[in-house]
């Protein structure tokens, strides 16, 4: 992929709201790869300072421990930025069901302040939505224009969709009234290092499992497929999006298209980690609430990012576990 970067932002300040998170600290590291300066701002909630530490030396980056819903904070970040990568939210279904007003509070509110500073300001906003906003929907692939469909309001799972559904509407209406330019990606299964398995994610989850010679608990009967994009990828098209001028006002679905079951993914899981641990099917009502709504499948249309930018993911499910495998087996070992 070629990045096209609008001229005025070749190595400008990019501020990214929950920047010691996974995906935001290995967005941060591609930033200063490519001669940005960064600024993290994170409250720490889910995102963890280990994330970041191998960055507090670097001359370009700045950390900053503080709630994008402080304000003048925010406001003063965001009057050196020229992007802002807005990534702070409530993450995994775990926590979602857990704590259903934190997440929709942190959502719709966290975005609402980021664009109203980034209007005043006239930054260039990347909001980081989700695949979940497709809901329970049943086509294959998701298109970016497809109609969407929520369970109940009586199930917290789609509390977390509808959130970021308001935080898309929110960032195209910013786009369309005041001109702001804001892209909004939707981002699917993201995997890589420094992911937790503490919010619920499955791969890091099985990977910790195998590793402490565990049984793998794969939910229901795992027929359930997704598809798991690296992270090194995903950085990439976030990148790429937030500096193309004909990005902004627009949806751009990002993810990889190698589908796998969830009873397959714990298998290559096992057979990679060249452990013996059994799998355990656990029922969602036990895994989650009673009630609990999983999606069948996942699979991202994403013929719009390639057609803009030129991404594709680069690296395959298999390359993304054993990088995962060998960074997990060493933490194992250090700790
Ligand atoms: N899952 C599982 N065992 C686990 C954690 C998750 O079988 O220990 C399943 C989960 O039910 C879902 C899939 O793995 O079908 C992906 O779950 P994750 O929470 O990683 O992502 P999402 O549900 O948002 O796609």
């Amino acid at each position: 992929m070629k990045i096209t970067v609008e001229s005025s932002l070749a190595g400008c300040t990019c501020l990214i709201t929950g920047g010691a998170g996974f995906i935001g600290s290995h967005l941060a590291d591609a930033l200063l790869g490519r001669g940005h300066r960064v600024v993290v701002i994170d409250n720490l909630s889910t995102g963890r300072l280990e994330n970041i530490a191998h960055l507090r030396a670097h001359p370009l980056f700045q950390f900053v421990h503080a709630s994008i819903e402080d304000e003048a904070v925010l406001n003063n970040l965001a009057a050196q930025a020229k992007v802002i990568f807005h990534l702070a939210a409530a993450v995994g279904v775990k926590l979602i069901v857990e704590k259903p007003v934190e997440t929709i509070e942190t959502n719709v509110l966290g975005t609402e302040l980021v664009l109203r500073t980034a209007a005043r300001h006239g930054c260039r906003v990347l909001i980081a939505s989700s695949s979940e906003v497709y809901g329970k929907g049943c086509k294959v692939p998701f298109s970016e224009e497809d109609d969407v469909v929520l369970g109940a309001t009586s199930r917290a799972r789609w509390a977390y969709a509808a959130s970021k559904m308001v935080d898309e509407f929110l960032g195209l209406a910013y786009h369309a009234e005041f001109g702001l330019p804001v892209v909004c990606a939707r981002i699917f299964n993201t995997i890589g290092p420094r992911q937790t398995g503490r919010y619920g994610m499955v791969v890091p989850r099985f990977i910790r499992q195998a590793l402490c010679g565990e049984p793998l608990t794969v939910y229901a009967d795992g027929s359930q497929t997704r598809c798991f994009c690296d992270v090194r990828d995903v950085v990439e098209a976030l990148i790429g999006l937030a500096m193309h001028p004909a990005a902004a006002g627009r949806v751009f679905n990002v993810g990889s298209t190698e589908e796998i079951s969830i009873l397959d993914l714990a298998r290559k899981i096992v057979e990679l980690t060249e452990t013996f641990s059994p799998i355990e099917f656990v029922p969602f009502d036990r895994a989650y609430a009673p009630g609990f709504e999983d999606m069948q499948r996942r699979v991202p249309d994403i013929t719009r990012i390639r057609e803009l930018l030129g991404w594709e993911p680069k690296r395959s499910l298999e390359e993304s576990l054993r990088t995962i495998i060998a960074r997990a087996r060493a933490d194992l070992q250090t700790l």
